[in-house]
């Protein structure tokens, strides 16, 4: 790959490809992007699929390389924990992590809405109403459903779980990808402010209610709504397809989520008007090509369960913008460099969130997972660089995601070992911390 690029192509103005066009301009690139959609800003609606999301560390972290970490804190809402909702409506607090540490409930559009204006504010030309039907890799020619041809100096594919470029890629030779849907889907559900203009649940944590093959979850919004959201089978007898009449929903809700039916009063009527949606995982490789590379969901689609789709793909951006500053420019040494260090780490969270469904739905109501985290926070806090969580080191670490599933499962090991102990649920607290530790590090 000869000569300096100048010109660089983006496809897809959403949460990973406006942050790079960010980190692009501001090193002296002419950027470019191509949107599918209408300007969602002109529009004046936010609209689209999962209203919040959560933004953790790593997410943060490539905010604040562009200087924009503490305006979009600005309109987060923190959520240090999970509040688990039973049966009866018993609540339960688990904290995330430590004293201080919390994730953050933001607005999809109203994020993506800043990253658009701050990327013009850059000098980022975005051209909506742009659908990318094909990619030429060499000459990084894009063609456009309009009938438009665009070449450029290289083409970033940040074009989503249905990308274009990585559709082009596929029709190549020795190119890997693979997709799995997996049996549940999701719906969102609204619980509005109450009369007197207040969250109707506690705003200060991620609500789930934890259902064994299901769950409902709720995280909170700026006007003191929640966006809830049913992850739940498509088929079977408890699923989607179970539940034909109001009745149905009313009788089933009534009876596993009675605490949420007073404080969601369109269920009836949002259960049936908002779309069921899909969840699937995409692995593929190579991630570059020609004069082309993938980025985010394009590159690495992922279930939302561990909350990591987004805060990935903005680790994807600072990870590039980290390779740039070393290499100087766009060049085969970099772009090897990339997918050495991102294709193992798409790989490793794709696996965690699938995984973090099951702890999700099931664990997080299970007495032994709730012993497990008690002797993992108390670990912890004796040997902070040693014993580090899994969830903590996923969410706020900056541990490869591939040496987080590494050290995790290690950890699970022995884990798994201490809490198969007789009586280990009265007993916790003798347990010998430090032999367990030098298990791990053995
Ligand atoms: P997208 O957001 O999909 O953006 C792609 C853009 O490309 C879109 O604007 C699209 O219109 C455009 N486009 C598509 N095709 C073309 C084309 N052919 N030509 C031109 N433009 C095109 N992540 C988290 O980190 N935390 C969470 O809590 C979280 N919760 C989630 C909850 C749900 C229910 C879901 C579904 C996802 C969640 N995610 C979460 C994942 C997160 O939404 C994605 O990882 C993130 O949106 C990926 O950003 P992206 O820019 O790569 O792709």
């Amino acid at each position: 790959m000869e000569g300096k690029k100048e010109k660089i192509s983006i496809l897809g103005a959403g949460l990973v490809g406006s942050l790079l066009s960010i980190m692009l301009a501001k090193r002296g690139y002419q950027v470019t992007i191509f949107e599918r959609r209408p300007d969602m800003r002109k529009a004046g609606a936010i609209g689209g699929r999962s209203i919040n999301l959560a933004l953790s560390h790593r997410g943060l972290k490539a905010l604040d390389r562009v200087g924009l970490k503490d305006k979009i804190q600005e309109s987060c809402i923190p959520m240090p924990g999970r509040m688990i909702h039973d049966l009866q409506g018993n609540l339960d607090f688990q904290p995330y992590g430590k004293e201080g540490q919390y994730i953050n409930s933001v607005s999809r559009g109203g994020l993506n809405w800043l990253l658009m204006d701050e990327a013009e504010a850059h000098g980022v030309e975005i051209r909506f109403d742009h659908k990318c039907l094909d990619v030429d890799f060499d000459s990084a020619t894009a063609t456009f459903e309009n009938g438009q041809s665009v070449s450029s100096d290289f083409l970033f594919g940040g074009d989503g779980a249905f990308s274009a470029l990585r559709g082009a890629m596929q029709k190549t030779d020795r190119f890997n990808f693979s997709q799995e849907y997996i049996s549940a889907g999701y719906k969102e559900l609204t619980m509005p402010a109450t009369k007197d203009g207040d969250f109707a649940i506690d705003p200060d944590a991620l609500h789930i209610w934890p259902r064994g093959e299901y769950m409902l979850i709720a995280l909170p919004n700026l006007d003191k709504s929640f966006t809830c959201t049913l992850f739940f089978p498509f088929e079977g007898e408890i699923s989607f397809d179970a539940l034909k009449t109001e009745a149905d929903v009313e009788a089933f809700f009534n009876d596993k989520f009675k605490d949420a039916v007073p404080l969601l009063p369109n269920l009836k009527k949002e259960f049936f008007e908002n779309p069921t949606s899909s969840l699937i995982t995409v692995r593929c490789s190579p991630w570059v090509k020609g004069n082309t590379a993938l980025i985010g969901d394009a590159a690495h689609a992922i279930v939302p369960f561990y909350g990591q789709g987004m805060n990935s793909g903005f680790e994807d951006c600072y990870v590039f913008d980290q390779l740039l500053e070393k290499h100087g420019d766009i060049n085969d040494a970099l772009l090897k460099e990339y997918q050495d260090l991102r294709i193992p780490d798409g790989n490793a969270i794709a696996d965690l969130a699938l995984y973090n469904f099951i702890e999700m739905r099931d664990k997080v109501a299970d007495e032994k997972f709730v012993l497990q985290k008690k002797i993992e926070k108390k670990l912890n806090a004796l040997y902070p660089d040693k014993w580090v969580p899994l969830y903590s080191m996923v969410t706020f670490s900056d541990y490869r995601y591939s040496e987080a599933i590494a050290r995790g499962d290690k950890q699970q090991a022995i884990m798994d070992e201490a809490l198969s102990r007789p009586g280990i649920e009265d007993n916790s607290e003798s347990l010998d911390f430090e032999a367990i530790v030098n298990q791990l590090l053995g």
